[in-house]
């Protein structure tokens, strides 16, 4: 697991928050990607955590199975705790998904105001939290968002890799 705190002009604000309960959302994200395969789309998962920790949304990746570019895992769990709240403002909570979010869902995130994004794999080619670009921590945003990354990164990076080497098999 490691920080990637930007030049120290974020404040680390961790209340009943922990690297343990990150270690245990990112199962749950694991566990939401897995569902994934069921319908055929690319294993990515995501849980959203309140500020006490607590799981209050869980989804996975739908695009192909609603046929919608927008139906990232991501772009679900924020959607639906928004419903839950009547509210946009997602303040306090910790949007943790297995793989680094894409240009849209980091953005939703910065417009939604959550505390932080924990993610497990990196993603290099489409990556906007880190990679590509640092949507979350740009400066001419007027949001930040604070970033963890490499939680159970291996495992959740297996489960890509997986999907792919099989999809690249099944085609002759
Ligand atoms: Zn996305």
């Amino acid at each position: 697991m490691r920080s990637l705190l930007g030049s120290g002009s974020l404040q680390v604000r961790v209340s009943g928050v922990t690297g343990d309960t990150w270690q245990h959302a990112m199962t749950n994200a694991i566990e939401e990607a897995r569902a994934a395969l069921d319908h055929d789309d690319v294993p990515i998962g995501a849980v959203l955590l309140d500020d006490s920790g607590a799981i209050v949304a869980r989804d996975h990746n739908r695009r192909e199975e609603r046929g919608d570019a927008t139906a990232h895992a991501e772009m679900l769990v924020l959607s639906d705790r928004s419903r839950q709240l009547d509210d946009w403002r997602l303040v306090g909570h910790t949007l943790v998904v297995t793989l680094e979010p894409c240009p849209m869902c980091a953005m939703a995130a910065v417009w939604a105001r959550v505390d932080r994004i924990v993610f497990g794999a990196s993603d290099l080619k489409a990556g906007a939290a880190w990679s590509l670009f640092n949507i979350p921590q740009d400066e001419r945003l007027n949001h930040r968002v604070e970033l963890v990354g490499g939680v159970s990164e291996q495992a959740c990076k297996d489960l890509i890799a997986s999907f792919f080497a099989e999809r690249r098999t099944e085609r002759p």
